[in-house]
């Protein structure tokens, strides 16, 4: 049977499970094959009945001593019990209302039993154990994930039916590959993931396994970034950055300094730069990306600046118009609710080159968007971008210099894969004059005095935000309570000032009036949902409350709060929460205890785990089955090696022997890099 045929057609299988097994991810058979354990049962390591801990999963040997025994225990439920012995000691084995399983342990018979054992000193039992009769295959039982309609043992007998009846298995690592790193073949690898031969063998199954996934995802990446490098982009003649400088209202830190420094110095060279700008919330990014902008301006070349929201899009095409208002620098902003004829004279102005500058959102990377000479390619807040978006970007034009600015610090591990090679800046300095922002968590109880304490600052003439409670999954909530806050709020304890309010369901260009109005210091107290979260910069804001702040992840907290402390005036958190869950108390508290975003992130990785802090969704890398880009920190720094070797021989996988791993390659990214 062919690997890629719909798994309908396997022994077993038909029309309706197939239809359960396409809730797994399961189509073809080879989705069945690579459909991985969760866990293995060890049936290998056999205990002694006096030795076995109760309510832990252990395997005994031991033999039926009687017949099976019926009890009714009540209406609907009859236990069946039978007991067996090891030889030492006795152990009762029970079932409830599962006469079949009852039935097949035969009296005299020896069985292997796994399950839990409960009980105490002389009465013990397992209750509902799985059991065979020993043979004499034990080992490493595998378990499936599994979902109604099919169990883990069912799904273990469909994988050993297709390993039966399927074709042979190609190996998409050349063997010269293979034997350098010590790799099983694939089939082997296999075989040994679902049915191991031992515990060895079923560490070298995943080891191979992991190491085809990151080898192939490293492969992918590094050939989409070398097709950049070839290239030559615009390198630019003139360095204008002083005159830069003289354009703002503020000295730049040294950090900032330095990271335009290293960029300009790339920006001058034939290679198409590529860096990354790793900075906290607030240290200044626009502003370096800004001095970029600048330069390729003044060099006669486009620039475009790509923001995940069209709040935070407006903002910087409002800041950047305002820094350059006195140079001949054009400007415009492109986003998904700029109208139609709009649009249309934009994309023309960007094709014959009459803009200089394009700022906006996924809006710039449609395929209709052409620029005259595209010089460089910023992307704020790249998190919020997958990995092909920003190199639709960076494929406008002809091969850009790119600049992706982020304040999330991403483990090392990660940054390796999604940007290989990409220079780093790091901003690790705050603009002089910032104070350290305070934080407080208080109760509800305290709400009153919190909002007192807000409407102080307003009468000072000073600004601030109150964030609404986040509602999981349900926006539309979200702006209900957001809206009554509002009113209530307006007509209740805040009367008389100016109060906003911002929510996501707003129109563009009522977000636009809001932001506006809420910049220019008009309105005087926002409440908001987290469409702030993210690169809202109003120094003049220098209070927020977060109500019902257990609701939000740390990071989230961070990005919050990173809103206010902008500007050169002392700035005050106020979380409101009546969380009791020590976690969650935990949580709120370490976001008291400091502003540091490097501490933050770690520890929100250690608390919500690697799969929730950086899911695909948030790097934009196509899912892995086996491979864990958190933890696998080894195998990544590996087959990143292995990668970049072959690709240095051989940078296009030419010839027979490559052209499985060129097409797995090419199957991994089916979502938008191709290889070719
Ligand atoms: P982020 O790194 O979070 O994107 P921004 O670029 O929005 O930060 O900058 C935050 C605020 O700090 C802005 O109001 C900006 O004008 C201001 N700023 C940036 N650099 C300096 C500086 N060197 N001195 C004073 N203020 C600065
Ligand atoms: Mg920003």
């Amino acid at each position: 049977m062919n690997l890629n045929a719909n798994i309908k057609y396997l022994k077993g299988v038909g029309e309706k499970r197939a239809a359960i097994l396409a809730k797994l991810g399961i189509f073809t058979l080879w989705d069945l094959l690579t459909f991985y354990p969760r866990v293995y049962e060890d049936w290998s390591r056999i205990i002694p009945i006096k030795y076995a801990p109760v309510n832990e999963n252990v395997c005994i040997k031991a033999i039926a001593g009687m017949p099976c025994r019926e009890h009714r225990i009540r209406k609907g439920m009859t236990l069946y019990k039978t007991e067996v012995t090891d030889g030492e000691s006795l152990l009762d084995i029970t079932f409830f209302n599962n006469k079949y399983a009852a039935a097949k342990i035969e009296q005299g018979k020896e069985y292997l039993f796994f399950g839990k054992i409960t009980g105490k000193g002389y009465y013990r039992q397992m209750t509902s154990p799985e059991f065979e009769e020993v043979t004499d295959k034990g080992g490493m039982r595998p378990i499936y994930p599994q979902t109604a309609g099919i169990n883990s043992k069912a799904i273990e007998k469909l994988i050993k039916t297709a390993f039966d009846s399927c074709d042979k298995i190609d190996d998409p690592i050349p063997k010269d590959i293979r034997n350098s790193y010590c790799l099983l073949n694939l089939e082997g690898a296999l075989k040994n993931i679902h049915f191991p031969e031992n515990e060895d063998m079923l560490s070298e199954a995943r080891r191979r396994l992991i190491f085809e996934e990151l080898f192939l995802l490293e492969l992918g990446m590094m050939r989409l970034k070398t097709k950049n490098r070839r290239s030559t982009a615009f390198s630019m003649q003139n360095d204008f950055t002083d005159e830069y400088f003289s354009l703002l209202p503020f000295e730049l830190t040294g950090a900032q300094k330095r990271a335009i420094a290293e960029a300009t110095a790339d920006m001058m060279k034939k290679v198409p730069m590529n860096r990354l700008l790793q900075g906290d919330v607030g240290s200044g990014k626009t502003a370096v990306s800004a001095a970029l902008i600048y330069n390729c301006a003044r060099n006669g070349c486009q620039s475009a600046l790509m923001a995940p929201t069209e709040v935070l899009a407006m903002q910087h095409y409002k800041t950047l118009a305002k820094m350059f208002e006195n140079t001949d620098i054009t400007i415009s902003l492109l986003t998904g609710s700029t109208p139609a004829a709009e649009k249309k004279k934009i994309k023309a102005a960007l094709k014959d080159g009459t803009i200089d500058l394009i700022v906006g959102t996924h809006a710039l990377i449609q395929k209709d968007v052409e620029f005259n000479n595209l010089a460089l390619a910023v992307t704020d807040e790249q998190h919020r971008f997958g990995v092909n978006q920003r190199s639709t970007l960076s494929s406008k034009g002809n091969n850009p210099h790119t600049l992706v600015m982020s304040a999330t610090p991403i483990p090392r591990t990660l940054a390796l894969i999604i940007y290989g090679d990409l220079d780093l800046s790091i901003l690790d300095e705050m603009p002089k004059g910032r104070q350290k922002i305070e934080t407080f968590l208080v109760n509800s109880e305290i709400r009153e005095r919190a909002y007192g304490y807000i409407k102080k600052h307003l009468c000072e003439g000073m600004q601030g935000y109150i964030v609404c409670p986040m509602v999981e999954d349900n926006e539309e909530f979200e702006l209900t309570a957001a809206t009554k806050l509002y009113t209530d709020l307006s007509e209740g304890f805040f009367k008389g000032f100016r109060l906003g309010l911002l929510h996501g369901k707003m129109k563009p260009a009522e977000k636009k009036a809001v932001m506006d109005s809420f910049a220019s210091g008009e309105t005087q107290l926002l409440v908001s949902t987290t469409v702030i979260e993210v690169g809202i910069d109003v120094p003049n804001a220098v209070i927020m409350v977060i109500e019902n702040a257990e609701r939000f992840g740390l990071s989230q907290l961070h990005q919050l709060r990173g809103r206010i402390g902008r500007g050169s005036h002392k700035s005050s958190c106020i979380m409101i929460s009546d969380a009791q869950n020590e976690e969650t108390v935990h949580r709120l508290k370490t976001l008291a205890s400091t502003t540091d975003g490097f501490k933050i992130a770690d520890e929100d990785l250690k608390l919500r785990g690697p799969g929730d802090f950086f899911g695909s969704r948030q790097h934009g890398l196509p899912e892995m089955k086996i491979a864990n880009m958190m933890t696998d920190g080894e195998a990544i720094r590996e087959t990143h090696a292995a990668a970049a070797n072959l690709l240095k021989k051989n940078p296009a996988l030419e010839g027979e022997e490559f052209e499985l791993l060129r097409k797995a390659v090419n199957r991994l990214f089916s979502g938008g890099i191709s290889m070719n």
